[in-house]
């Protein structure tokens, strides 16, 4: 995995979604924000991410819940990783995380996962779908995918998923507890998954599920800019544009997109 490229990845995936539709339609909107002219492609550490060969998209329509939705999404970042690039998922909802951070297993082992998210998403079976978008990191922990798993942002915690968190060892930094000082400690390269309902619902209303009490954009970007390890990839799920207003979800999306891959061309 050199650091030259990144393979930003559209996945149009919202069959895994127990609540509402609509996250499938997010991909090419979060990209038609990120070229938008009333902004300019310079990261806030100063990379043009205007220049040619910095980055690459691609996009996969309708992603189906079945078995081969999930190995599509394999297939596409064992690829990039295949190449060396290093891959910024958009989606979809939250479950894709899981087909990702398996594809990531063949290439490193101690991953770390940072991942933003009012939600644990910890869940053994959520209605009956053991891979809905509330279970992405109970698959990844069952099956030994992560080192360490930090979550962030956390306000809907119960009793089923506390559980699953103490026995899984699950480092939960609930928003009760959140300061934006916060230091944190990885063992690893670091992996980035950022639902975007942790952000609180007045920063990102198009969500199918918000929850008020979140944190603020300035507050992830602080956490993600003071990263020391390796950011070896990151997904940016959960929009979901038929909830959005005034298209300031999709301008956030592809404002963490951009200073994603600032972060990690830096
Ligand atoms: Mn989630
Ligand atoms: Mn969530």
């Amino acid at each position: 995995m050199n650091n030259k490229k990144i393979s930003i990845i559209g996945f149009s995936a919202d069959e895994n979604s127990s609540f509402l539709k609509g996250c499938s339609k997010a991909p090419p909107i979060i990209m038609e924000a990120f070229h938008s002219d009333a902004t300019n492609k310079f990261s806030e550490n100063g990379i043009d991410l205007g220049i040619k060969n910095l980055w690459t998209y691609q996009s996969f329509p309708n992603i189906p819940s079945s078995k081969q939705g999930f190995q599509l999404i394999r297939d596409t970042i064992k690829k990039e990783l295949n190449k060396g690039n290093r891959c910024i998922s958009i989606g979809g909802d939250h479950s894709i995380t899981y087909p990702i951070i398996d594809a990531y297993n063949h290439y490193l082992q101690n991953i770390n996962i940072l991942h933003f998210d009012a939600h644990p998403d910890l869940y053994d079976n959520f209605e009956n779908n053991p891979y809905s978008h509330a279970s992405p990191f109970a698959r990844i922990l069952d099956n030994n995918l992560s080192k360490k798993l930090i979550q962030i942002g956390i306000r809907t915690m119960n009793n089923h998923q506390q559980e699953q968190a103490n026995k899984y060892n699950v480092q939960v930094i609930d928003m009760n507890n959140f300061r934006s000082d916060i230091k944190l400690e990885f063992n690893g390269p670091v992996y980035i998954t950022l639902d975007l309902d942790g952000l609180d619902p007045a920063f990102a209303p198009g969500v199918s599920h918000p929850e008020p009490g979140g944190l603020s954009t300035r507050d992830i970007l602080n956490i993600i800019y003071k990263i020391k390890e390796k950011i070896i990839g990151a997904d940016i799920v959960e929009y979901n544009p038929k909830k959005d207003l005034n298209n300031i979800t999709a301008i956030t999306a592809a404002k963490f997109l951009k200073e994603l891959l600032g972060k990690m061309l830096k």
